[in-house]
């Protein structure tokens, strides 16, 4: 028999999720890319992609990922966020019809090479990316018209959509900056070209900042049930999880008061107790620098992990569990327990959890 531990994906709890996101917008009347980089935050395309069927388009940042989603019948737009890398990649935009996003001088150099050399009737739809302050890609405020209009005047040039990205939008008043200077950049070039679109809001600003939504929402974590603020869970908001992942107790062990659990001995028993072995460990993708006292679901209840997690395997405390037995199922994260209580008690976010799901876990589609 295999170890026990498994991930359980919950495509229609995506398909859930999207449906809020659409809802979170004006009148229903924003169109949705749903956000699909690193395989799906880790849930795996393939196996979620029944899921995904009501998004307006696929937002992901690998060719690769373009590719799969077109073999599995995709046939909505698809944007590549990070847009091109070479001159070679425009070849696969044009053959796979995929939508990019231009944030640098050089993807415009290689765009103009790639069309001087090859004979296509392709035309390219782009999203022109503004840096209003996050300053990790992105055109300068200053620099943008002009760049807007380079590409303008490009005749392989389709639709230009105008794009940027939130650095606080999980807090209040959060865009409040960006948003301004999105808007004083934007305005007079959408007052010429009236019938352009516009795209700025991750999860967080499609929850909370609606002056941020226009055209097409770019929602990530949210579509896989986990929530992007610190301060408000992803149940208050109707997410649902998409990911479950699951294991059993595969031994018990008794200790007396004063004995030490694990590697390093991190934790040492305060009385008599009885500790539950689960099979999971850091090389499935559980964060080893939890600290005791992250929360387990052990047996229809939460109870703390104790001790290091180590490889394959961790320690919980079953006071609160006294019925538990080699073979109780546990869970780590998903529907009974959110993956963010446990990225928040080991220091990190649950997009990193999910992200780190590893490569031997086996996968059930639900
Ligand atoms: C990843 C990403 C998103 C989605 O972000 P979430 O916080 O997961 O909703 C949106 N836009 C861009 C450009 C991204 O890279």
């Amino acid at each position: 028999m295999p170890r026990p531990i498994f991930a359980k994906i919950h495509p229609d709890s995506v398909a859930i999720n999207l449906a809020q996101a659409r809802f979170a917008t004006h009148k229903n009347a924003s169109k949705i890319w749903a956000t699909i980089k690193a395989n799906a935050y880790g849930h795996g395309i393939e196996h979620i992609y029944d899921g995904l069927l009501d998004a307006d388009g696929l937002a992901m940042l690998d060719l690769s990922e373009a590719q799969r989603v077109r073999d599995l019948g995709w046939n909505k737009p698809i944007l590549m966020l990070e847009g091109c890398f070479s001159v070679s990649d425009y070849s696969f935009v044009c053959d796979l019809d995929l939508t990019v996003v231009v944030h640098h001088e050089a993807q415009i150099d290689w765009l103009i090479t790639y069309y001087e050399h090859n004979q296509t009737q392709y035309s390219i739809n782009i999203y022109l990316k503004l840096n209003t302050g996050m300053n990790r890609v992105g055109f300068l405020p200053q620099r943008y018209e002009e760049v807007f209009s380079r590409l303008r005047a490009l005749p392989f040039v389709g639709e230009i959509t105008l794009m940027t990205h939130f650095a606080n939008a999980d807090i209040l008043d959060g865009v409040a900056e960006q948003m301004a200077l999105f808007n004083a950049v934007t305005t007079p070039i959408v007052k010429k070209h009236p019938q352009i679109l516009r795209s700025c809001s991750n999860s967080a600003a499609i929850l909370t900042h609606p002056q941020a939504h226009f055209d097409w929402i770019r929602p990530g974590v949210m579509i896989y049930g986990g929530s992007p603020f610190l301060d408000q869970t992803a149940q208050s908001h109707q997410l649902q999880a998409a990911m479950t992942l699951g294991s059993e107790l595969i031994a018990l062990q008794t200790v007396q008061a004063g004995e030490a659990i694990g590697y390093g001995s991190r934790f040492v028993a305060k009385k008599n107790m009885t500790i539950g072995v689960v099979a999971c460990g850091y090389a499935d993708g559980y964060p080893r620098h939890a600290p005791d006292g992250t929360p387990v679901w052990v047996d229809g209840v939460k109870v703390c992990l104790v001790g290091r997690v180590s490889m394959d395997m961790m320690m919980v405390d079953l006071t609160s569990a006294p019925d538990a037995k080699v073979g109780t199922p546990v869970e780590l994260w998903g529907k009974n327990l959110p993956i963010d209580e446990v990225a928040q008690s080991a220091g990190t976010i649950g997009y990193e959890l999910m992200c780190g799901l590893a490569q031997r876990v086996p996968v059930i589609v639900e």
